[in-house]
C-alpha cells in the first residue's frame, strides 16, 4: 500500500484573551528551537544520527534529572517546567533546520575547496544559520487532547504559566479512513489556524522500472521547466517513442517582471549597500508579496502540469535535477530574480510530485546534462537560434533548434521535454546513463515512492513569512492572467516540432 499525505486546515474559534497565548507558545518553541539549535552547532556529530538516537543525545545534553543532574548545557536558562512533548517537538525542529544549514555549509566548504584547488578565485559567500526563527508551533500527543469534530483542548503557553483551554474548530471535517498526524498552530490572516497532517493510503501505481520495461505503451510526460515565458514545456510520448501532445505553460516573462520590480523597490529601500536585511519593517510587506505571488504560481504551474498529463493518460511525470543555483551577474533585481526563478522551479517540481502522487501518477528525475542541446530524433547536437538568425552554434534561451543532421527543426523546450522523457526509458535500457554523476539536490521527496508533504514554510532558503492574505488584489489579477494565458498556449501551440513520424 502506498500513502498521500495531504494537510488539512481548520480554523480555530477562541477569545480574544487566547491569541496572545497562541503568540506566546509560537514564541517560547522558537526560543527552544533556537537553543536546540546552538546545542548542535556546539555539538555538530549528534547530526551524524538518526533523529530518535539525536534526540537522547540532545536531551542528555539539556535535560535535568535526578540520574543526569547537571546537564552541559540546560534547558532551564531558557525556561523551567518545558513539557516534554513541547520540548521535543522544538528539538525535532531544531534538527530539521540544523540538518539542511550543515548539508549546505559542507556543499560551500567543497566548492571551496574545489576552486582553490584550481587556483580559482572564490568569492561565493557561506550558507548563514538561521538569523531568526519563525517555526510553527508542532503539538505532539501530549499538548492536545479531547478532539472531536468541532473542538479541541490545547495546552498553551500563557507567558506565566501552562494552561489547558478548549477551542472551537471550524472548516473542513476530518475523513475517517485517514492516519492523523501531529497538529500545528499556524498564525495566518490575523487569525491561529490548526493545521492537520493526514496520511491515507491507498493501491499504488506500479513501480517506474516495471512500467517502462513492461509495457512499451506506457505514456510519460517529459517535462522542460524553464526561466523565460514558457515556465513549464510538457510532452506525452509513449515508452516506444510516439509523441502524443504537448503544452506550453507560460507566464514567465510577467512573473520576472512583477518580481524585477518589486526587488527594485527593495533595493532602493535599501540605500544599494546590498545588504539586505530581510526581516525589516520596511520590506516585509514586499518580500511577503514576491513570496505569495512565487507561491501561487507555483501551484498553479504544476496543477497545470498534473491536469495536462493525466488528461492524456500519461502514468508517470518526468522532470530534469535541478543543478546547481547560478544566480546571474549584474543588479541586485536581477541576481534576486534568477535566484528566485530557480527556487520556483524546485517548488514547481515538488508540489507537481505531490500533486501527481494522489492522482497515481509516479515522479521521476533524470540527468540535466545537454538536455537542451540534444536532438530527439538522432541524439546528436543541435544548433539553437532565435528567429531570422542564422541557423547555427548554441544561443542559450533562444528558441528555435535545428538538426544539421536529421533535420528535425522546432522550439527549442519542446525538444528538451521530449529529450527528457526518453532519459528515462534510457536509464533502464542503460542503467548507467539515466542517472545524474552525483546527487543535485538534497531532497527527502527524491524517492519516486515518497511524498512530498505540502506545507507552508518548508523552503530552508526562504524566510517563512505568511502570505498577505488581506492585501493581495494586485496578486489575485497577476495569478488569474497567467492562468487565462495557459489556457491560450494549449490551444496555440507555437513552432510545432515536424517529425515525420507525427
Ligand atoms: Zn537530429
Amino acid at each position: 500500500m502506498a500513502k498521500a499525505t495531504k494537510t488539512i486546515r481548520q480554523s480555530l474559534g477562541y477569545r480574544p484573551a487566547h491569541a496572545a497565548w497562541f503568540a506566546a507558545t509560537k514564541d517560547l518553541f522558537n526560543q527552544v528551537a533556537a537553543f536546540y539549535f546552538e546545542v548542535i552547532a556546539a555539538h555538530e556529530k549528534v547530526l551524524e544520527f538518526s533523529n530518535k538516537e539525536a534526540l537522547t543525545v540532545l536531551e542528555t545534553l539539556t535535560h535535568t534529572t535526578q540520574k543526569n543532574p547537571t546537564p552541559i548545557m540546560p534547558l532551564e536558562e531558557i525556561g523551567e517546567d518545558i513539557p516534554a512533548m513541547f520540548r521535543r517537538a522544538a528539538i525535532h525542529a531544531a534538527l530539521g533546520s540544523a540538518r539542511s544549514f550543515y548539508t549546505l555549509l559542507r556543499k560551500w566548504k567543497k566548492r571551496k575547496e574545489q576552486a582553490q584547488a584550481k587556483g580559482k578565485k572564490f568569492t561565493e559567500r557561506p550558507p548563514v544559520p538561521p538569523r531568526f526563527w519563525n517555526k510553527a508551533v508542532t503539538l505532539y500527543a501530549g499538548q492536545w487532547k479531547e478532539r472531536t469534530r468541532s473542538s479541541i483542548v490545547l495546552k498553551v503557553w500563557t507567558g506565566r504559566c501552562w494552561s489547558w483551554i478548549k477551542v472551537r474548530i471550524t472548516g473542513r471535517k476530518l475523513p475517517d479512513d485517514v492516519e492523523m498526524g501531529s497538529p500545528s498552530l499556524i498564525w495566518r490572516g490575523h487569525h491561529w489556524w490548526l493545521h492537520t497532517p493526514l496520511e491515507k493510503p491507498f493501491a499504488g501505481p506500479g513501480k517506474i522500472e516495471k512500467q517502462v520495461t513492461t509495457n512499451a505503451r506506457t505514456k510519460m510526460c517529459g517535462v522542460d521547466l524553464n526561466l523565460n515565458e514558457h515556465l513549464a514545456v510538457c510532452t506525452i510520448q509513449t515508452v516506444e517513442g510516439t509523441i502524443l501532445a504537448t503544452t506550453f505553460i507560460g507566464g514567465g516573462r510577467r512573473i520576472a517582471g512583477f518580481r524585477k520590480k518589486q526587488l527594485g523597490r527593495i533595493a532602493r529601500n535599501r540605500g544599494k549597500t546590498g545588504v539586505i536585511a530581510e526581516g525589516e519593517q520596511d520590506n516585509a510587506d514586499l518580500w511577503r508579496k514576491i513570496n505569495h505571488v512565487d507561491e501561487s504560481i507555483s501551484h498553479l504551474v504544476s496543477a497545470r502540469i498534473v491536469q495536462f498529463a493525466k488528461q492524456h493518460g500519461a502514468t508517470i511525470l518526468v522532470f530534469e535535477h535541478l543543478g546547481d543555483l547560478k544566480p546571474e551577474k549584474g543588479k541586485y533585481s536581477r541576481q534576486g530574480n534568477s535566484k528566485r526563478a530557480f527556487w520556483m522551479k524546485g517548488r514547481i517540481f515538488k508540489y507537481a510530485k505531490y500533486k501527481a502522487y494522489s492522482e497515481v501518477l509516479l515522479t521521476s528525475r533524470v540527468n540535466p546534462r545537454n538536455t537542451s542541446r540534444e536532438c530527439a530524433r538522432c541524439h546528436s547536437l543541435v544548433a539553437r537560434f532565435k528567429e531570422g538568425q542564422p541557423t547555427e552554434g548554441y544561443t542559450s534561451g533562444a528558441p528555435l533548434v535545428l538538426c544539421h543532421q536529421c533535420g528535425l527543426q522546432g522550439n527549442a523546450d519542446r525538444n528538451a521535454s521530449l529529450v527528457i522523457g526518453q532519459r528515462l526509458v534510457k536509464r533502464y535500457q542503460n542503467p548507467l546513463q539515466g542517472k545524474p554523476p552525483t546527487p543535485l539536490l538534497v531532497e527527502g521527496a527524491e524517492k519516486s515512492a515518497g511524498v512530498a508533504v505540502c506545507q507552508e514554510a518548508t523552503c530552508e532558503e526562504e524566510p517563512s513569512l505568511p502570505p498577505a492574505w488581506h492585501a493581495d488584489r494586485n496578486e489575485h489579477g497577476t495569478a488569474q492572467d497567467v492562468l487565462f494565458r495557459m489556457d491560450e498556449h494549449m490551444s496555440d501551440i507555437p513552432h510545432q516540432l515536424r517529425l515525420p513520424s507525427e
